[in-house]
């Protein structure tokens, strides 16, 4: 399929094509899908030295990796306090240190790659739409302290000087964080996979795996064969009847984009932050000011439901005039839809499943950050040079209850917006 209608689609780079594969090869490791995980583990893999070919069904980045909000930063889907609870301090330390490894990850490749525009801005602004008093504050001070981020509160009126709204309160600014273009990130990733010796072959989905007595067999849709040594599946929530177990694991959840028409005019009266912005509601806002502040990318909403609403663009042009009224003309250019693959908890499923076959996957709502190291951590399990994919273990490939898991998951999204609405009508 080819790519969507999305702003990034129409703004990509152009790079040498890929082909689709069509005879039998041989390689140490085969990746599945080409989205920033896979893309990462195959360049790191192929950097390593190791033979690696990557298979993905449509185009590189054509999942969620090209579809996103475009945000990178430390951390991941599930919250620090979380795993702290789960997995005790020094274990959720080293978590986060990995993450923001990947942060770093992502800025020095793009400082190699040289594509015009692929940084977009940096900084996060996450604010909040109801009074929460010094928590910021204290938010901030405890993760400097004792997780090494660097994060920032801001006051209600410093919000509001460059968010101009009455919906939000105070805000944290996450200095590490930036914001990208997306799909020319993972175009650009998958350049430099391929110079560093990795075979890429995208319109090539892997419809079959069948374990050897020496290695895995993967069969693509024209009947093409790749015998491999190891796999590892990124196929993330576009993946179906490859692998049932991990398919089962990860849900898909859907979220929505728009990116406006060019009206600087209208923007500079509302946004005059440069950097990334949300907020922090379970199902909050995220967007951002692109095409050097002439338009606004607007992220938002999750539903478990994968097909996409008849009236999307008004949908989330209505939400953007809730926050920003002096907005509500802003004609909206592109809208789209993108999964995100979520394990029930929240954290990526980095493992070996069977002797040889691996997956990196499940990054959720967060990750640009998260596919560079898990993509890194694999590419270096598989290459037996170290055991940190270990940190990731207690994360394992749970069921996700079918069908009536995303019911319930669902149900769960509800009650959260519940609580959001009240605890700003409070
Ligand atoms: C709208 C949206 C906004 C988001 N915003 C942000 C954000 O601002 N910041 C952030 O950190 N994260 C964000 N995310 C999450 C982030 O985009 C994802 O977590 C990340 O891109 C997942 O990458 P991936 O490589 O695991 O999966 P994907 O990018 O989904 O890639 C999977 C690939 O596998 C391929 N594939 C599947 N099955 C097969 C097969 N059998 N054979 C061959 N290929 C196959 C697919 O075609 C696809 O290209 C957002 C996600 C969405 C959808």
């Amino acid at each position: 399929m080819p790519y969507i209608d999305s702003y990034y689609a129409d703004n990509r780079i152009s790079i040498a094509p890929f082909a689709a594969l069509t005879e039998h090869i041989q390689a140490d490791v085969c990746v599945v899908g080409a989205g920033l995980a896979g893309l990462t583990a195959a360049r790191e893999l192929a950097a390593a030295g190791k033979s690696v070919c990557l298979l993905e069904a449509h185009d590189i980045g054509w999942g969620a990796s090209g579809r996103n909000g475009g945000f990178v930063s430390d951390g991941y889907a599930e919250g620090m306090g979380a795993l702290e609870k789960k997995l005790g301090r020094d274990h959720a330390k080293a978590l986060f240190a990995l993450s923001q490894e990947g942060t770093q990850y992502v800025k020095d490749r793009m400082a190699g790659f040289a594509i015009p525009q692929l940084p977009m801005g940096r900084n996060w602004l996450s604010v909040v739409r109801h009074d929460v008093g010094d928590d910021m504050l204290r938010h901030a001070a405890q993760m400097n302290t004792e997780y090494g981020a660097n994060y920032e509160a801001r006051s209600t009126e410093e919000v509001r000087a460059s968010l101009k709204s009455d919906s939000y309160f105070q805000g944290l600014e996450d200095g590490n964080a930036i914001h990208i273009q997306p799909l020319n990130y993972a175009l650009g990733l998958a350049d430099d996979a391929r110079a560093q010796g990795a075979q890429i072959f995208v319109q090539s989905p892997a419809t079959d795996l069948q374990k050897l007595r020496n290695g895995f067999e993967l069969t693509t849709s024209n009947g093409s064969r790749i015998n491999c040594g190891q796999v590892i599946l990124c196929g993330s929530a576009y993946m179906h009847h490859l692998y049932p177990r991990i398919e089962g694991a990860v849900l898909p959840v859907a979220t929505y984009v728009v990116t406006s028409a060019k009206r600087p005019d209208l923007l500079e009266n509302a946004i005059t932050y440069r950097g990334c912005i949300s907020d922090n509601r379970r199902a909050g806002d995220y967007y951002r000011l692109v095409d050097e502040g002439q338009r606004l990318l607007w992220g938002g909403r999750i539903t478990t439901q994968r097909s996409e609403p008849k009236k999307l663009a008004t949908l989330l042009k209505n939400d953007i005039a809730k926050i920003y009224p002096q907005l509500s003309e802003l004609e909206i250019e592109y809208a789209w839809s993108g999964l995100m693959g979520y394990c029930v908890h929240k954290m990526p499923v980095l493992r070996e499943l069977e002797p040889g076959l691996w997956t990196a996957t499940a990054t959720g709502g967060h990750g640009l950050n998260t596919t560079a190291t898990i993509g890194k951590v694999v590419a270096e399990a598989v290459a037996g040079t170290s055991d940190r994919y270990q940190l990731f273990a207690p994360f394992k490939a749970q069921w996700g209850g079918g069908l009536l898991g995303r019911l319930g998951t669902q149900m769960s999204y509800w009650a959260m917006q519940a609580q959001d609405r009240w605890d700003e009508r409070r």
